[in-house]
C-alpha cells in the first residue's frame, strides 16, 4: 500500500505543532515564500494571483468551467460575509442550517446584513438533514437561499451536504455552502454536488497563513450579483469585475500570504490533490482517535459523522482532570489543542489538518498518556452524562 509521498518535516525547533483548526501547521516551504517582497500592481504578483485563481478552481473537478474563484482579503468570515451579501438579493431570504458556532456566525451575519433569514438550529452537534430541510422550504416559499456548513469545526461534524444540496434544489431554490474547514480534503464536486457558491481560506486544508479567503461562485451567479452588496469592501461582483480586468485585487492585497498560499497550493498537488490531502488527514485522524480510545477517552461523534478535520473528546470524568492543565502539559510536550465548544458536558478538540502525518498523531497520543500520568488521571473515561448525551445522536 503507498503512503503519502510527501516528506512531513517537524517545525522549526521550539515551535509546538498547531492540532487546531487554522491557523495550523505550516510546510518550511510556504513560510520561505514570505521572505520577499512584492508589488501589487507588478506584472508578476498579477501572474501569481491569476495562478493562484486557476489552481483553486482546478480543485472543483469535472464541472468546475461554469465557475470562478474570487479571493476576499480578511479572515474566512469576511468571505462568508461577502457571499451572503452578494448572492442574497436584498428582498431574499436565507435558510441558515446552524449546528455549532460557525452556523450561529452565519445567522449572525444575516442579522447584520438587514436580510431577511430563518435559522434551524440543531443544537451542538445533531445534522441538518435532508427531509428537515425539504420540509422547512415547502412551508415557506419566501425562502431563496440554503445556507450550509460543511465541515462544522465547532464539533468537527461532516454535514450532509448532498442530500441537503438535492432537498435545496429539489424545492427550486439556491445551495451556499462554507466549506471553509473542508475545502481541499473533502471533494466538493459541482458534478456530485449542486451549489452556487462556495467559500474557504488560506489558512485550512490548502495549509497556507492567515490573510485571505476566497468565493467560487457560478460564472452565473457572479454576473448577476452585481448591486447586491451592503458593502463595498465585501463586494465579491466587484472584486471578481475588477480583477477580470485588471489582474488585481481592488485594495491593498495580503501579498507575502498569497506568495506562502501558491508554495502551499503546489505542495497540495505534488501531495495528490483533494484526494491525497484527504487521505493523509484520515490517516491522521484514525491513528489519532484509535490511540485516544486506547487510553479511555470517547469521541463526541458517532463514527458516521466523525470528520477528517477536527475531533472532539469529552474530558474525563476524573476530578483530577483539569483542562487548562492538560492544555499546558500538551504544549509543554510540542502540542497546541483546542478548548471544546460544546454547552451541555465539557470537551476538547484536536485538529488532524496541517502539516503533520501519522507518526506525529502517535507522538500526540503519547503526549495525551503521560500528560494524564502527571495529573494522576487513570482513566480517561468521561462522565456517564457525556455517554447520555452522545446516546441522543445515534435516536
Ligand atoms: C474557520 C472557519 C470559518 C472562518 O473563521 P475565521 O475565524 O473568520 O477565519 C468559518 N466557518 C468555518 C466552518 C470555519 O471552520
Amino acid at each position: 500500500m503507498s503512503t503519502t509521498s510527501t516528506q512531513i518535516e517537524a517545525p522549526p525547533l521550539g515551535e509546538p505543532y498547531l492540532l487546531t483548526p487554522g491557523p495550523l501547521t505550516t510546510a518550511y516551504a510556504t513560510k520561505q515564500a514570505m521572505l520577499r517582497d512584492w508589488g501589487s500592481w507588478d506584472a508578476d504578483f498579477r501572474a501569481m494571483t491569476r495562478e493562484m485563481r486557476d489552481r483553486l478552481l482546478a480543485l472543483l473537478g469535472p464541472g468546475g468551467e461554469a465557475y470562478d474563484c474570487v479571493p476576499i482579503q480578511g479572515s474566512g468570515s469576511y468571505c462568508v460575509e461577502a457571499m451572503l451579501g452578494s448572492f442574497v438579493p436584498r428582498d431574499g431570504k436565507v435558510l441558515v442550517l446552524a449546528n455549532g458556532a460557525y452556523g450561529l456566525r452565519a445567522a449572525k451575519t444575516m442579522e447584520y446584513l438587514g436580510r431577511a433569514f430563518h435559522t434551524l438550529d440543531k443544537g451542538d452537534y445533531l445534522p441538518p438533514r435532508g427531509a428537515e430541510v425539504a420540509r422547512i422550504l415547502a412551508d415557506d416559499p419566501a425562502i431563496t437561499h440554503v445556507l450550509a456548513i460543511h465541515c462544522e469545526t465547532s464539533s468537527g461534524i461532516l454535514n450532509p451536504v448532498h442530500e441537503i444540496a438535492e432537498a435545496t434544489y429539489a424545492a427550486g431554490r439556491k445551495l451556499l455552502i462554507d466549506s471553509m474547514s473542508a475545502f481541499g480534503a473533502i471533494e466538493l464536486r459541482p458534478d456530485d454536488i449542486r451549489y452556487e457558491a462556495m467559500v474557504s481560506s488560506a489558512n485550512k486544508c490548502i495549509e497556507g497563513v492567515p490573510g485571505f479567503g476566497f468565493v467560487i461562485a457560478k460564472t452565473a451567479e457572479l454576473e448577476a450579483a452585481q448591486g447586491n452588496s451592503h458593502s463595498l469592501s465585501l463586494d465579491v461582483h466587484a472584486q471578481w469585475a475588477h480583477m477580470e480586468k485588471t489582474g488585481q485585487w481592488r485594495f491593498t492585497p495580503p501579498t507575502h500570504v498569497v506568495a506562502a498560499f501558491l508554495e502551499a497550493l503546489r505542495l497540495h498537488e505534488a501531495e495528490g490533490g483533494v484526494a491525497g490531502r484527504g487521505a493523509r488527514y484520515v490517516r491522521n485522524r484514525d491513528v489519532m482517535v484509535q490511540g485516544m480510545r486506547d487510553l479511555g477517552f470517547e469521541t463526541l461523534l458517532a463514527e458516521r459523522w466523525l470528520s477528517p478535520i477536527i475531533v472532539t473528546f469529552f474530558c474525563p470524568a476524573d476530578d483530577r482532570f483539569v483542562f487548562d492543565r492538560f492544555y499546558e502539559l500538551m504544549k509543554d510536550k510540542g502540542f497546541i489543542i483546542y478548548p471544546g465548544k460544546l454547552t451541555v458536558v465539557e470537551s476538547f478538540r484536536v485538529g488532524c489538518i496541517g502539516r503533520m502525518d501519522e507518526a506525529v498523531m502517535r507522538q500526540v497520543v503519547e503526549a495525551a498518556k503521560h500528560s494524564l500520568a502527571d495529573m494522576g488521571v487513570a482513566s480517561a473515561a468521561p462522565p456517564a452524562k457525556a455517554l447520555e448525551e452522545r446516546a441522543k445522536l445515534a435516536a
